[in-house]
């Protein structure tokens, strides 16, 4: 079988280590994305960078590509839409769509029977008074939000934030009594046929993830219901590749989806070293339509974020054999920007 060439647009640490992936696998990867600096310059042989809204840098690789996958959900959907229609995207656009925007999100789980927080749709200052019952709560962009970025804390109707801009739509959701969070990545390769990780406990530090590990602490059953709704989610959107499932879980034990992420996800970082086959491997695998091999976990393990200046109290460390260090190669460290990350392995 002659191996397809893989596009992959966004050229952050996912981008990277998805080319890795591929690379192990004789796939060769060509890599979009509108950052010059991007880290995955240094792992892919093919970069191409400059404005997607451009039709040259388009079709440039467009053609160069045999199929396309993406390593974050907010390319705008018109390009991959458009993208779509000279080679296959995968996953799907219309799940893009679909996730995009927290509120059309929440409604999907909801309508498949999928708890999520209780929330509603905030379009002006007012619409915030008509939902007392929702605060305590968080007011969250509908897009374009990541790592607690676009979210205000709203205590009382009384204080809210003067400089919240209502040009952009929200939503706003009530705050539970978090005791833990959870995520469930997920490969699916085609209908019931997917592999499945077990559940990974995650610790956010200013609404960043901070640490993740497995096994998380979690009776059999949130372990069997947190399952049972990825695969739901996977099947319900006739996903291709790898998705993540974020989990809240309240002081009742109660389980809510919070997020989906329909890409690889930095709470799975830890497979590349726990498992035989990586999420990274796995959406590799399932979006060129290769093989689909039981995936088995060989060690529990643990991941630490490095975070802003964090990482360089780790390059040039020694590690023992059980440490793993990745380097995301970023030109510039930045105050909560993801820099790199340790896996420890339980030997
Ligand atoms: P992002 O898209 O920026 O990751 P999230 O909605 O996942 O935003 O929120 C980031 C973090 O904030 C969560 O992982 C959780 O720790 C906290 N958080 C978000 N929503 C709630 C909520 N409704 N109740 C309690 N904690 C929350
Ligand atoms: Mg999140």
């Amino acid at each position: 079988m002659s191996m397809p060439k893989l596009g992959i647009i966004g050229g952050g640490q996912l981008g990277s280590l998805l080319s890795e992936a591929a690379k192990s696998l004789s796939i060769e990867t060509i890599i979009l994305t509108d950052d010059i600096n991007a880290p995955a310059k240094n792992f892919t042989e093919n970069f191409i960078s400059g404005n997607y809204e451009d039709e040259n840098l388009i079709n440039e690789f467009i053609n160069k590509v045999d199929l396309v996958t993406f390593e974050f959900e907010n390319i705008p959907y018109k390009i991959l839409k458009n993208i779509n229609n000279f080679k296959p995207v995968l996953p799907n656009p219309e799940i893009n769509k679909l996730i995009q925007n927290r509120y059309t999100e929440k409604d999907f789980l909801n309508k498949i029977g999928i708890r999520t927080t209780q929330y509603n749709l905030i379009k002006n200052k007012d619409e915030i008074k008509l939902n007392e019952n929702l605060i305590p709560g968080l007011l969250k962009t509908c897009t374009l939000g990541y790592d607690g970025k676009g979210q205000f804390k709203i205590n009382s109707i009384k204080d809210i934030d003067e400089n919240i801009d209502f040009s952009n739509e929200y939503i706003l959701e009530k705050i539970i009594n978090l005791k833990q969070e959870l995520s469930i990545v997920i490969t699916r390769f085609s209908h019931q046929k997917y592999e499945v990780y077990e559940p990974i406990e995650n610790v956010h530090e200013d609404q960043i993830l901070k640490h993740s590990k497995i096994p998380a602490n979690i009776s059999d059953s949130l372990k069997d219901k947190s399952i049972d709704w990825a695969k739901k989610i996977v099947e319900d959107l006739d996903y291709i590749g790898t998705l993540c499932v974020e989990y809240f879980v309240d002081k009742n034990n109660n389980l809510y989806v919070n997020e989906i992420a329909p890409r690889v996800h930095n709470s799975g970082h830890l497979t590349i070293n726990t498992h035989n086959i990586s999420q990274f491997e796995n959406h590799v695998r399932a979006v060129c339509g290769l093989e689909k091999i039981e995936t088995k976990k060989i060690y529990n393990g643990k991941m630490l974020n490095l975070i802003g200046n964090d990482i360089s109290h780790y390059r040039g460390k020694t590690f023992a054999d059980n440490e793993f260090f990745y380097d995301y190669l970023k030109t510039e460290i930045r105050d909560k920007r993801k820099m790199g990350h340790l896996t420890t392995i339980e030997k």
